[in-house]
């Protein structure tokens, strides 16, 4: 493979490492860290992600900007000083040396806000919910060239790598433009495995999957549109973008994003991955009005509402099915 060859080589060494990193972490959330309603793995995980990643990045493309979720002034304020030093033992336990001060640098690399015609968008743990709860979170990073995604990885350190009952859990999946879809185990060296969506046409047959929080996506919205599909299947629920990973390999058929109010937008970060990964295997994307996302806006999505991901087949007429749904509920709402 020749075309961004370097950038999915280090993109992909990147969110393995960040993905370690975040699983070291995980091993530190008791019940104890539940019951207090404790947040600090997340913070730890995400600033550490956020700063192997960066530093990755900026050793052999320092010239490219990185919009990420994260900055380091919370960090950097005394009275968070033992969070700081946790983040650096994280880091460092990864064999990479570095003081504080490097650490934060890193993650402030990651602070571009504005959109260029060659940039990064990087979450550093995407559902912070599902990496609290031990079940599913991403890594996420994409390269981003005059407005187009050209490569996408997702890390998904609790995603099984196949759908064998008593799978290993810990997957890669990356994309590149134009080259197809791709998976890895996140443990060890293995020959990439081509992905591809499913090829369900009925849409009655379809399996959905959706947000757990019904605050980033309407649950009672997506069970009128599987209502009017006459689809019978339970949605399945799960954190992050490992719903588009979900999709892209044909564990499911459609993932549903369906606004809850009105003047949210959608950050780049939480799909960029994705899409690359859905697309390249063959999915299509677009926001609940059919839009393609624009990725040429800054930090949000600010041009669309909403996602929906389907495996192609279907996407007009759950495009359709959604749009009929919205329709009829701001006719109730008059
Ligand atoms: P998920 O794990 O799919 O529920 O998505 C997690 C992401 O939802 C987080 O990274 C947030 O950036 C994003 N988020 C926060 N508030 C909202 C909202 N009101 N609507 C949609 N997404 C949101
Ligand atoms: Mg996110």
């Amino acid at each position: 493979m020749s075309d961004f060859a370097t950038e999915l080589q280090t993109a992909l060494s990147a969110v393995r490492q960040a993905s370690q990193l975040c699983r070291a972490v995980q091993t530190t959330i008791t019940s104890e860290v539940l019951d207090k309603r404790d947040q600090s793995p997340v913070t730890i995980a995400d600033f550490g992600s956020q700063a192997v990643v960066c530093r990755s990045l900026n050793n052999v493309f320092p010239n490219d900007p990185i919009i990420a979720e994260e900055d380091s002034a919370a960090l950097r304020s005394p009275e968070n000083a033992a969070f700081l030093s946790s983040v650096c033992d994280h880091v460092r336990h990864l064999g990479i040396q570095a003081d504080a001060s490097q650490v934060c640098a890193w993650i402030d690399h990651g602070g571009a806000t504005e959109y260029s015609n060659r940039f990064w968008t990087l979450d550093p743990i995407d559902g912070t919910k599902g990496f609290l709860r031990k079940g599913q979170y991403a890594v996420s990073l994409a390269l981003i060239v005059d407005s187009r995604i050209e490569v996408g990885v997702l890390g998904c350190p609790n995603l099984p790598v196949t759908d064998a009952e008593g799978s290993p859990v810990g997957t890669l999946f990356y994309a590149v433009r134009g080259h197809g879809a791709f998976v890895l185990p996140l443990d060890m060296e293995a020959t990439p495995q081509a992905i591809r969506v499913s090829s369900t046409t009925d849409s009655a047959l379809a399996r959905f999957c959706e947000s757990v929080e019904s605050g980033h996506s309407s649950h009672h919205e997506s069970a009128s549109v599987a209502k009017r599909l006459g689809l019978t299947a339970t949605p399945v629920r799960m954190d992050s973008q490992a719903k588009y990973a979900t999709v892209a390999r044909g564990f499911a058929d459609a993932y549903l994003r369906l606004p809850t109010k009105t003047g949210y937008f959608e950050k780049i970060w939480d799909h960029a991955g994705g899409v690359a990964v859905v697309e390249e295997a063959g999915g299509r994307v677009s926001d609940i009005n059919g839009k393609p996302l624009d990725f040429s806006r800054g930090r949000e999505l600010n041009q669309n509402r909403g996602v929906i991901v389907t495996n192609g087949h279907l996407h007009d007429t759950i495009v359709a099915a959604v749009q009929a749904v919205m329709a009829s509920e701001s006719a109730a709402n008059q």
